[in-house]
């Protein structure tokens, strides 16, 4: 390591990554291979007892994928992290580490579709309840910790369609006064635009798939760990009591900091298996390379998309808080002082036909269920993934029949403009027809 402490961009392109030892190769070599060969018997019994680090098999551990958990790791400003084969798989292995039948989970009701399902569907049948805040505000998600059966606060930096900002170091007060770690999803953020870890949160969790690959290549998740919550606090008996299946050790004794890793790798990998692959590894890893200089493209592209869309006579609202009439554009300047990323919903005026129509004629934005690639993407929430809704329940759901989502990429701005504009030229024609 040299004697400095390196920036972002310069992490970006190295944390994680090395000359491989044995070949010289300069870029991230793909370990393309399951298990590991062992030194000796004596060997193979240490690595199995988690007395001696090295790699086993690769759904506990590769090392393509080690160099991709370092890189967010060091960006985040984390001790630490884990990657999975998918942002849900991330969310999914660290619920299920804090997490029992019985046991009781406060999220943010603004989360992304699969998040609600996740907790409300599959945890739910598992015995985890999960209460829903409609809130922004920390003191109502306070109001909803049960003392004793509540194991996390979960949110997310950047909500969308809705682009609501978190108030991150207002629930990490609220978690952490009920000895509570905040896991935040700061998928849309991602660290170039804001680290929620300096803000308090205790645990950062990814869908590598958006904006950390970025070319709309590879599924992939990742759960980053500050090292600073205190799991021997009597909430989480399972760090403290004895694992018989690995001879006796406590994962906070034996393990300190690195206690919550540590166990999320041997005994939720080894137990759920949502290992991330190698090759997915290397092509997440070569996206955050670019990562600041694609995010920074992001959103200087999203803020003149916004404001051109805002300043149009044929939109009704556009939900970017970056925009001074965005009801979180303070907390956006507080929390991302860059800009709150690319993604965001706005209203056309005529409703569904128009919203439809605009999609339709879209040449240059592709009409997906993505976001965060280099690529524009453009979906029609009421017609697609809210499809089965009434108009009033769309209303109700915070859906407006009207609502486009939109992922702006990192063409030239005046490119997407003109194609939004000649899309909604065409669009209103159709409509009135
Ligand atoms: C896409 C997404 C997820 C799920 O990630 P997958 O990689 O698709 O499993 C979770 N949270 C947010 C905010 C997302 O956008």
């Amino acid at each position: 390591m040299a004697d400095r402490d390196y920036g972002f961009r310069t992490r970006a392109v190295h944390a994680g990554n090395v000359p491989d030892s044995a070949t010289g190769a300069r870029a991230l070599p793909i370990y393309q291979s399951s298990a590991f060969v062992f030194d000796s018997t004596e060997d193979a019994a240490a690595r199995f007892a988690l007395q001696k680090y090295g790699n086993i098999y690769s759904r506990l551990a590769n090392p393509t994928v080690a160099s991709f958990e370092e890189r967010v790791a060091s960006l985040e400003g984390g001790l630490g992290a884990v990657a999975t084969s998918s942002g849900l798989s991330a969310q999914f292995v660290t619920f299920a580490s804090l997490a029992g039948a019985g046991d009781h989970i406060v999220a943010s009701s603004n989360l992304y579709g699969g998040s609600i399902t996740q907790l409300d569907v599959t945890l739910r049948r598992f015995g985890v309840e999960t209460t829903f805040v409609a809130s922004d505000d920390p003191a109502d998600y306070a109001a909803a910790i049960i003392p004793g059966r509540t194991k996390l606060v979960f949110a997310e930096t950047i909500a969308n369609p809705s682009g609501d900002i978190a108030d991150i170091a207002g629930l990490a007060e609220v978690a952490h006064a009920a000895d509570l770690p905040l896991v935040i999803d700061s998928t849309i953020a991602t660290p170039y635009l804001c680290r929620p870890i300096e803000w308090g949160a205790d645990i950062v969790v990814h869908s590598a798939t958006k904006f950390l690959g970025g070319h709309g290549t590879t599924l992939g998740g990742v759960v980053v760990e500050s090292g600073r919550f205190d799991w021997s606090n009597h909430n989480f008996p399972l760090f403290e009591e004895t694992v018989a299946h690995y001879g006796g050790l406590t994962w906070y004794g034996n393990f300190g900091e690195y206690a919550f890793l540590t166990r999320l790798r041997a005994e939720q990998l080894r137990d759920i298996g949502p290992a991330l692959a190698p090759h997915s590894a290397f092509l997440l890893a070569q996206g955050v390379e670019t990562l600041p200089y694609r995010m920074q493209a992001h959103v200087d592209n999203a803020r003149r998309v916004a404001e051109w869309l805002e300043a149009d006579p044929r939109i009704e609202t556009v939900n970017w808080a970056g925009l001074p009439s965005h009801r979180h554009h303070a907390r956006a300047a507080q929390y991302l002082p860059l800009g709150p990323s690319s993604v965001f919903g706005f209203v056309v005026k005529g409703g569904r036909a128009v919203g439809q129509g605009l999609i339709e004629n879209v040449t240059l934005a592709s009409h997906l269920a993505n976001i965060g690639d280099a690529k524009t993407l453009i979906i029609h929430p009421a017609s697609t993934t809210h499809a089965q809704l009434t108009e009033q329940q769309l209303v109700d759901g915070g859906v407006h029949p009207g609502l486009v989502r939109l992922s702006v990429g990192i063409e030239d701005a005046d490119d997407i403009i003109y194609d939004l504009d000649q899309a909604l030229d065409a669009a209103l024609k159709g409509a009135s027809a």
